[in-house]
Formats: C-alpha cells, structure tokens, sequence
C-alpha cells in the first residue's frame, strides 16, 4: 500500500491511470470531464496512452452513424489488452451503453461494466462495485426526482469551461435518438448555475462559459425562468468574459432571449442555430415545428438586434424521400441565411426513431451528391463572408500553437468563434485576450496580425 492509497468501504485503491475515448457531441466532452473529476477521487489519473491504463472509458455517441462505427471498431481492439498483465477494466458509457448496455456486456467479453447517461455522476460506486468483484453490470436507470442539480466538474485547468443547464430534449425531431438517450428536459435553478459560474472564476480562473444542453432554449420553463434571465444574470458576474451557449432549437428562440442578444455585454455574438432543411416539407417529416420562414424571420430579428452577430447552422442532406426541389430548397435557404459556417452530414438511420420506419427510395449515391453540393454551395458563402473580416479588428482568446507549412502560429478563437492564426515570435500568450486584425481570409481560414486597442 502506497502513501496515496485511498481506501474505499473495505478496497483499496492504489495509483491508478484511466484512459477515456470521447465521441460526439459536446456534452459527451463535459461529462468526460465529471468522469476524470470524481475518478480523480478513487486516485485515478489521466493517460492518452491505453497501454498504460488500468481502466478504459469509451463514452459513446448514437447521434452520428461515423462516431458509431468507430466505437464499436476501438472497443474490437481492446480484446488483447485484457490477455495482457495490467488486465485493466473496460467500460462503456454515454448514449449506447444507455440504450443497447445489456447486449454490449453480452456481446464483448472483454466489456466489465456499462452505464447509462443518467447515472454518470456515480462513476465511482461502478468502478468499487467492479474491483469488488461484481464484473459484467450495466446500469441504465433514470434519475426520476423533479429537480435537477450539479456542480460543474472540471479537471483541464483551462480558463474555458462547459457548464450543463439542462439535460434531455423533449422535442422528438424524427431523425434523433436523443431524447430516448438522454431522457426528458429538465433544468438547473438559475440561482444555482449563476452560483455555479461565480465559483468556476473566482477559484478555477475560468473567463469563458459554454451553457450547455441539448435545447438550451427551453432551459427554465418548469420554474418560471428562462434562458434570457439565466444569461441577463451571468453577465453581472465580475471576472467573466464570455458566455456561449449551444445547442439551440429554433422553436423555442424567444423575443426575450433575441433582445438579450442585443443587450448583453458578456454574450457571444456567434449562434449556433441549426436549421436542418429549407425545405418546409422536410421539415415537417423532421417534426420540426417550424418553417423555412419563421427561420429565415428570427435571423432578421437576430441581426436587427446586434448587426455584427455571426450564425452558423446544421444541415441534414437527403432526409428519406427528399426530392431533388426539396433539395433545392436547402440551396436557396443557405444563400437566403448566409451561414459563417455549417456542419452537414448525410442522413443516416439511427435505430428506433420514426425516420427509421420510413420508407425511404434515396440511394447513397444521391445522399452524397446532395451533401456535396450543400458543402460547395457553402464554402463560396464562407468565403465571400470570410473576405470582409480582412482589415477588422477582433478581440481573441489564444488557445495555444499550430504548425501550418511548417510555421509555427499561434492560434486563437474571436469572441463570435472564429479561429484565427497569427504569426508572431509573442511568447506566454495561451489563454490570454488579445486583438487580431485579419490581414487574409479563405473560407476555411483567417490570419492576422496582433494590434493594440485604446
Ligand atoms: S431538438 Fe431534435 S435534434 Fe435536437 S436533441 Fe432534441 S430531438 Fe434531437
């Protein structure tokens, strides 16, 4: 037994290194972040290499059919690993231990335990529950009290942090699996999210907040509060700089939460506000609840509210049965909307969602055609936009280094989530403001120069 041994009902735990592969969305990443944080407590430490681990974590997604395929492919490999000396603990979290736990422990015999997306904050009991000798589990229940509460758990020591504000989606689009990977919405208190950041900046030294959820938009509806207040209050917080927020749902972007965009000092002028078709047929089959117009309609209220904001958007291309105008459609929506910039992707089935029980005559030839259209249509948008950032000055927050033909640059993101890279022999500037002026732009890039404002 080491000096640092922790002992936990009647186990000990020594050193420890765990390994954890994150897929997917962000949320996936901030709940990495709890794992590593209450591990940290069982006296498990962070490795990137697997050799060394005595615990293995793949915390899954089941939104993207690639994400999906490349799970199942690096939990194959982890079949040696356990003929090896360490025989480290394998275990699977996140949307697909949620659904499909049970046959995941049936099917992999290298799999010790699998645990749902609800139960992510009791990390611990498994791991003690597994080196107690209860191997071959799956836990997958839901947390059925009405208030939701959590302390943001963060291990990285960055100035940027994701702070979760509600969890679940009660929206049901066709297409998505996660409402029955995440269960029902339910938010935090206001009171207790503003406690929360207040605490990340005065101790962790965090400048930077990413709200997040999977429809932030209807944040607060169960107690009377709402997305604009929660904002409103977070900007009287000193020390912060910037707040984001991600993911958005078009149906619930209030006329409150348009104005805070206008008024807040702290908001970010960037919105993610995915769209997924102009075609309002499509939109329909999506269960959407909205149309191409109202889209259209809240961006020119966004923009009416603050002129410089940036929007960027998802599109989905070749939902089932799409026709070549629905198509069409999309096309006109992105040179109506000129996007900063989109993530697209081909439709893919994802098991037990209505779209799944659609009939369906589109070709994977013609679903990567469309996206590929989708893409060029954009990259000419991108770049045009991405032009008339040349000769402005941005307020940016350097993340660190990156080597583009052999230069090293620093590399940082604007305030409206632009990456931007400038040359400069500076030292000592991660995670620190600074302004840029953007000397060049192409559609997938922008360089600058630093500049002092007065
Ligand atoms: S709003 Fe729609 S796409 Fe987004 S998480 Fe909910 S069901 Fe999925």
């Amino acid at each position: 037994m080491t000096d640092k041994t922790v002992t936990l009902g009647d186990i000990e735990f020594p050193e420890r290194k765990v390994w954890v592969k994150t897929y997917g969305c962000q949320m996936n990443y901030h709940d990495s972040e709890r794992l590593f944080s209450h591990l940290k407590k069982l006296n498990f430490e962070k490795t990137e290499e697997q050799e060394d681990a005595d615990l293995l974590i793949f915390n899954t997604c089941a939104v993207r059919d690639l994400a999906n395929q490349k799970f199942y492919s690096h939990l194959g490999e982890t079949k040696h690993l356990k003929k090896k000396e360490k025989k480290p603990k394998v275990a699977v979290c996140g949307c697909i231990a949620q659904t499909d736990g049970k046959e995941l422990i049936k099917k992999y015999p290298q799999l010790d335990f699998a645990f749902g997306t609800d139960v992510i904050d009791s990390i611990n009991d498994f791991v003690y529950r597994s080196y107690a000798g209860d191997n071959k589990f799956h836990v997958n229940t839901w947390d059925r009290s009405s208030d939701y509460s959590i302390e943001t758990q963060i291990t990285h020591g960055t100035p940027q942090a994701f702070v979760n504000i509600i969890k679940g989606c009660d929206k049901f689009c066709s297409y998505c699996i996660v409402p029955f990977t995440r269960g029902r919405e339910k938010s935090r208190r206001l009171k207790e999210v503003v406690d929360d950041v207040r605490k990340l900046v005065e101790h962790q030294g965090v400048q930077e907040v990413t709200l997040l959820g999977q429809n932030v938009n209807s944040y607060g509806k169960e107690n009377d509060e709402s997305l604009a207040m929660l904002i409103q209050a977070l900007d009287e917080v000193n020390g912060l700089e910037l707040i984001r927020y991600t993911t958005s749902h078009p149906y619930d972007v209030s006329d409150e939460l348009i104005a805070v965009h206008g008024s807040a000092k702290k908001l970010s002028p960037h919105l993610h506000l995915p769209v997924q078709s102009g075609s309002n047929s499509v939109l329909q089959r999506m269960l959407r609840q909205y149309t191409a117009e109202h889209y259209l309609g809240l961006l020119e209220k966004l923009r009416k509210a603050k002129p410089d904001i940036v929007i960027s958007s998802d599109i989905i291309a070749g939902f089932p049965n799409e026709t070549e105008e629905e198509h069409r459609d999309t096309i006109k929506l992105l040179d109506a909307a000129q996007f900063d910039f989109i993530y697209s992707y081909a439709f893919s089935v994802r098991k037990g969602t209505k779209a799944a029980r659609m009939e369906d005559i589109l070709t994977r030839d013609i679903r990567g055609r469309r996206l590929r259209e989708i893409q060029a249509h954009q990259l000419k948008i991108q770049e045009k936009i991405r032009k008339e950032m040349v000769g402005k000055t941005y307020r940016v927050l350097i993340e660190g280094k990156n080597t583009m033909k052999g230069v090293e640059k620093w590399k940082g993101r604007t305030d409206c989530s632009r990456i931007v890279h400038v040359d400069s022999t500076e030292e000592n500037l991660k995670w620190k403001w600074r302004h840029v002026e953007i000397t060049e732009a192409t559609a997938l890039s922008c360089q600058g120069k630093f500049v002092t404002v007065q």
